[in-house]
């Protein structure tokens, strides 16, 4: 395999306390890789600038006028964490062959890097970082994010426990990445859906360098969310349920309401508002659960997501695991 051109995707937003350390830590990772042959010596480290107020985009062109492995991408705007990694990794994909995405607060430990390159030369198309253990997170922060794994998990979407965006994708997995042309961008749920050969890497998470969390609960809630109902109609389908349940009580309801009535102990009007309050209830429910479910279907298919994708073909004559690109089904 020939050495190959890696990028390094650093999303940024407000983070000028970390930039000339995270500059110093990468670069010397970085060199110490083209010493080994681990990576091409035209590979980079790319600072994607997520519309930060502080100095983070003036530091990153001056560092890119000092260092030539240095490359600054700068958003119009603040778009999140999620979008600004995405840009990162489209530019990226033009040049590199394979890429790695990290947080410019070194909170994710950068010597495993090599571990990743090394996984990559074994044939590897993803490779996950998985915190060993979360010692150095608040008590909130743990316990929010294990839930939200395990309800992610209970409804269907399959993430990895204990990643983050940490990780290396090859150019192969990374062009399958692309595809996904979806809005409300969830990475690590879709980067699950790529397939390909795939491992893990486990590594400590350190406290953050300096500088505060970027992720406030607002923030945090806010992609708890869209990571939920970008990959699952689930909540909608409980709606629907929840309307049958109720329509199913009303039933009942009515035939204890009559009994009540027959025999001679129910107030006068006492029967009719409450087989109707049940019957209307579970009616309006069900209809707004059913419609639900073709909103669903409509969402699912306004995402325009690849149907399949091809690893190896052997229908076609130029197939060559290495030289081919994945073929993937038409919408
Ligand atoms: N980040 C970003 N845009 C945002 C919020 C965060 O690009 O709107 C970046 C941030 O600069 C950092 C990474 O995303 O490199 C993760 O953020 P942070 O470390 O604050 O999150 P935490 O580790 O607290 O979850
Ligand atoms: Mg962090």
């Amino acid at each position: 395999m020939n050495v190959p051109v890696l990028t390094i995707v650093v999303p940024c937003y407000n983070e000028e306390e970390v930039l000339f350390e995270t500059t110093k830590q990468l670069g010397s990772m970085l060199s110490s890789l083209i010493m080994e042959q681990l990576a091409s010596s035209e590979s980079n480290i790319l600072y994607v600038d997520d519309g930060s107020h502080d100095k983070t985009w003036t530091i990153i062109e001056d560092l890119t006028h000092k260092y030539h492995y240095i490359k600054g991408l700068k958003l119009s705007r603040n778009f999140g964490h999620q979008k600004a990694l995405l840009a990162g990794l489209e530019k990226a994909e033009k040049k590199a062959d394979c890429v790695i995405s990290i947080d410019a607060d070194l909170q994710d430990d950068i010597s495993v890097i090599r571990d990743f390159m090394v996984k990559y030369f074994e044939g590897n198309d993803i490779v996950y970082g998985v915190r060993k253990s979360r010692d150095t997170d608040s008590f909130f922060k743990k316990a929010t994010a294990q839930g939200f794994y395990r309800f992610m998990n209970k409804i269907g979407v399959k993430i990895i426990y204990n990643h983050a965006d940490y990780r290396l994708l090859s150019k192969r997995a990374l062009r399958e990445l692309l595809l996904f042309r979806e809005q409300n961008l969830f990475l690590r749920g879709i980067v699950s859906l790529i397939g390909l050969k795939t491992t893990e890497v486990y590594y400590d998470r350190k406290d953050r360098f300096a500088g505060v969390s970027k992720y406030p609960l607002k923030k945090m809630l806010a992609f708890a969310f869209d990571g939920i109902t970008s990959f699952s109609v689930i909540p909608i389908r409980i709606i629907t349920i929840m309307g049958f349940i109720s329509f199913f009580i009303s039933g009942l309801a009515g035939i204890y309401a009559l009994v009540v009535k027959f025999m001679g102990h129910a107030e006068s009007g006492w029967t009719s508002i409450i087989i109707s309050i049940w019957f209307i209830g579970g009616l309006l429910l069900m209809s707004v659960g059913l419609i639900g479910e073709y909103i669903g279907k409509i969402y699912e298919e306004t995402k325009h997501r690849p149907r399949y994708s091809i690893e190896t073909d052997l229908y076609s004559k130029e197939s060559n695991r290495d030289k081919s690109l994945i073929k993937t089904g038409s919408n």
